[in-house]
């Protein structure tokens, strides 16, 4: 007898809370047809997926696209999206190299608004060349197939400014700045001509990775790719091909 009226205290118990809940969520649905309307939802982004050149002329010809895009406010922000991610995940696919410097203004990326594997980048300040970007570009060139290194410099560079002056820099800094000084040497003790030196230190970089052999050499030789040189404009956001 005392358990068959537990048993039921019990139901009645359940029974309550069951109608408490229901009265909460009928509660809630009220409040949904009397609330504000919902502000619209975050909808991503519209997907935008441009073709993979075939060619160094095509490769070119899409950085100059996405920096016009740019330069005008009007950035597409392609290949970022779920599905490039999964896609990019199995195999990067890069069309381009682009040999920048490390400066904070100057992400390739960004300034040719272009996006997951897009771009295979070296950034070393002043773009000093080394061992390591060496076998990091022909990497990108024999394995992955990018069809144009960019080599690009930029207004008011700290490392070529260091490169042209006359102090002594502390530690590795000076070491980086000696591997661009022999691009640059006309222009040591004459900061006014930083500009100048900027795009000569570019242009002796084209020109040492044209040569350099093995691989890369043989590349432009047989028109597979193409090395140019460019400077970044920092206040117009404009790559200016030299
Ligand atoms: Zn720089």
């Amino acid at each position: 007898m005392t358990k068959h009226f537990f048993f039921i205290a019990l139901l009645g118990t359940v029974i309550s809370l069951a109608s408490a809940c229901q009265t909460q969520d009928s509660d809630k649905s009220k409040n949904n047809t009397t609330a504000a309307p919902e502000v619209a939802k975050n909808e991503p982004p519209a997907t935008v997926a441009l073709p993979y050149p075939q060619t160094p002329d095509e490769a070119i010809a899409r950085l100059k696209e996405g920096n016009a895009r740019f330069i005008n406010d009007q950035s597409a922000h392609p290949n970022r999206d779920d599905n490039r991610k999964i896609i990019q995940a199995q195999k990067q696919t890069p069309f381009a190299s682009i040999m920048g410097c490390s400066d904070s203004r100057v992400p390739a990326e960004i300034v040719f608004d272009q996006g997951l594997g897009d771009l295979f980048i070296v950034r070393t300040a002043g773009q000093a060349p080394a061992i390591a970007s060496f076998g990091s570009l022909e990497f990108s060139v024999a394995v992955l197939g990018v069809k144009v290194i960019v080599v690009m410099g930029h207004e008011k560079c700290g490392a070529v400014a260091g490169a042209i002056g006359t102090d002594k820099l502390p530690g590795h800094i000076e070491d980086l700045v000696n591997i661009i000084r022999p691009g640059v040497k006309t222009f040591i003790g004459k900061p006014e001509k930083l500009e100048e030196a900027s795009k000569a230190n570019v242009l002796a970089e084209v020109e040492a990775l044209k040569r350099l052999t093995p691989i890369l050499s043989e590349y432009v030789k047989e028109g597979k790719i193409k090395i140019i040189p460019a400077y970044y404009h920092l206040e117009t956001g404009q790559v200016e091909f030299l």
